[in-house]
């Protein structure tokens, strides 16, 4: 399996620390507002990534974070006269709905900057101990990037053609650092801020000595994927690099995986710009799967410009990969004979053709794109092959195989059978006539197996209501 490297600007075959285990960190999102759909292309990808990865056999400790002390939540919680934490629990748990929509299997472990002070503390501590750090008159921390002989090498930049233009380069205090250079790794608290205790100053941390942390606590000192989108190379990883290996003395990540962005117009869609659509803008309009389709139907490096017509395009695709499942399914249910047929077989072997171009496609720097493809010959080759003669087994397999991809790429192909209206009020009547004999068990048990098939009941004066979930 060849993995495109960052660092190395080359595809690299894949080697993990461990034998049969990976260990990833992709940063999370900053917690101010939802996410758009912007944000939702790496958390799609690496989720991928992260499915083929098990799906290989690795044992995958996944960890991503959420970024919940910021300037940014802190300017909403004045604006809004609340604590910041108000804001970063809401928007932690809107972001957890709208990733489980997409079908983005949470975290092994999704840890919060505010909940690891102390650790960011002690890294800290190393860092001035070893000279990598220098507090300034006003209890500001900063990172002596000069220091770090290697700081460029995961940008590609050179030392003296860096201009500082990172996030945190500029907060506080400039004109005491060192030189330009040098990033923030603790700050003093302004009026009105969260802040903590520290030997330096109550304050705040900054933004890239929080992923070093959470990354060494949860996976280790050394890590073999480390993902995000390209925006972050520089500064917030080669930071993360400058830290994490000044601290520890070993290489911090093996492989550094970005995605490219997803455009407006060509242009990076972004909150500051205002071009971008809330993930659940798109996720009211089309079904989430359609939103996830679409954004694997290009390779991860590649730009993705988002528009109405490809998203129409995804939805039909994705129809069609449900409409093949419903009508496997559908035959399913009739009678039909076991075994399968020496032309079954046959037709079972390109299945397994199209498993290995899926993989083959995956295996090259996870080229969903191409991967998706062999979905489709799967689909087409279904719908011509399965007859109304076809065995049982012959249907299973089918399903057994699309299902196999479609389950990798996180593509939801369960077809919800909705309960006819009439059955519901039938079931509705029978429950009133259970509570009329006082047979509240048996009302309990209707209410419930409603509530499983997405109804919701609702006891009136006017008598029972009824809608779907
Ligand atoms: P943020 O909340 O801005 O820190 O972003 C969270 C993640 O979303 C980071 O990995 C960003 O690189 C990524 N991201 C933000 N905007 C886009 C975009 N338009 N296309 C792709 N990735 C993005
Ligand atoms: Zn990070």
């Amino acid at each position: 399996m060849k993995i495109y490297n960052t660092k190395t600007k080359s595809l690299e075959e894949f080697k993990p620390l461990e034998e049969g285990k990976v260990r990833m960190y992709v940063c999370g999102p900053t917690v101010y507002n939802l996410i758009h759909i912007g944000n939702a292309r790496p958390m799609i990808f690496f989720d991928t990534v992260r499915r083929y990865l098990t799906y290989k056999g690795y044992d995958v400790n996944y960890v991503s974070n959420f970024t919940d002390v910021d300037d940014k939540i802190i300017a909403k919680a004045i604006e809004e006269g609340v604590d910041a934490g108000v804001i970063s629990e809401r928007y932690i748990a809107e972001c957890q709905k709208d990733m489980a929509d997409l079908n983005i299997l949470p975290a092994t472990t999704s840890p919060r900057a505010t909940m690891e002070i102390g650790g960011m503390i002690d890294m800290i501590s190393t860092l001035i101990d070893k000279g990598y750090a220098y507090r300034a008159a006003d209890g500001t921390v900063y990172y002596r990037t000069r220091k770090f002989a290697q700081y460029g090498k995961l940008s590609h930049r050179n030392l003296d053609d860096l201009r500082s233009g990172g996030r945190n380069l500029k907060v506080t205090g400039d004109d005491q650092k060192e030189d330009p250079l040098d990033f923030v790794l603790w700050k003093p608290k302004k009026e009105g801020e969260p802040y903590w205790e520290s030997p330096w100053c109550e304050g705040r941390p900054g933004w890239h000595i929080e992923c070093s942390v959470m990354s060494k606590k949860y996976l280790g000192e050394q890590i073999d994927i480390h993902g995000g989108g390209e925006d972050l190379i520089f500064p917030h990883h080669e930071n993360e690099i400058a830290q994490s290996e000044a601290c520890s003395g070993k290489e911090f990540a093996t492989y550094w995986m970005h995605n490219a962005f997803l455009n407006i117009d060509h242009k990076k869609m972004s909150k500051s710009a205002g071009n971008f659509f809330w993930v659940r803008d798109i996720t009211s309009k089309y079904q989430p799967m359609v939103l996830r389709l679409f954004m694997l139907s290009a390779h991860y490096r590649s730009p993705l410009n988002f528009s109405d017509e490809l998203m129409e395009a995804a939805s039909a695709s994705y129809d069609r990969i449900l409409n093949c499942i419903s009508n496997l399914e559908y035959l399913l249910k009739g009678d039909r004979t076991a075994d399968i047929t020496d032309s079954e077989k046959t037709v079972l072997e390109s299945f397994d053709k199209f498993t290995a171009d899926f993989e083959r496609a995956m295996d090259d720097d996870f080229n969903t794109s191409d991967a998706i493809s062999s979905i489709f010959e799967m689909v087409r080759l279904a719908n011509s092959e399965t007859v109304e003669a076809s065995s049982r087994a012959f249907i299973e397999e089918e399903l057994r195989y699309i299902r196999s991809l479609t389950d990798i790429c996180g593509l939801i192909t369960e077809v919800k059978e909705e309960t006819p209206d009439e059955e519901i009020e039938q079931l509705i009547k029978e429950r009133q006539d259970a509570r009329k004999a006082k047979n509240f068990a048996r009302a309990d048990e209707i209410r419930d197996e409603l509530a499983a098939r997405g109804i919701i009941l609702e006891d009136t004066r006017e008598g029972v209501k009824w809608k779907r979930a």
